[in-house]
């Protein structure tokens, strides 16, 4: 099966699992994945950046099960 990207209109192969939490409302044992294509790979992981989100992003086969501890 083939995975699509989660950016909203977009319907490329996802490459890369964009991961990540909110800290305020998720454990550190939560990760979230947002599949993303070459394309929207960047914009997906800059969205979550800027709002101090912990975000890794690894291949779309290998989604992380757990974040780096991050220290606001
Ligand atoms: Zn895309």
């Amino acid at each position: 099966m083939t995975e699509r990207c989660s950016r909203a209109g977009c319907t490329s192969e996802a490459l890369w699992a964009v991961n990540w939490r909110n800290p305020r409302i998720h454990g550190a044992e939560r990760v979230k994945v947002w599949l993303a294509c070459d394309e929207h790979v960047e914009f997906l992981r800059d969205y979550l950046a800027t709002r101090a989100f912990p975000v890794v992003v690894t291949d779309a086969a290998a989604p992380l099960e757990r974040l780096p501890e991050v220290t606001a």
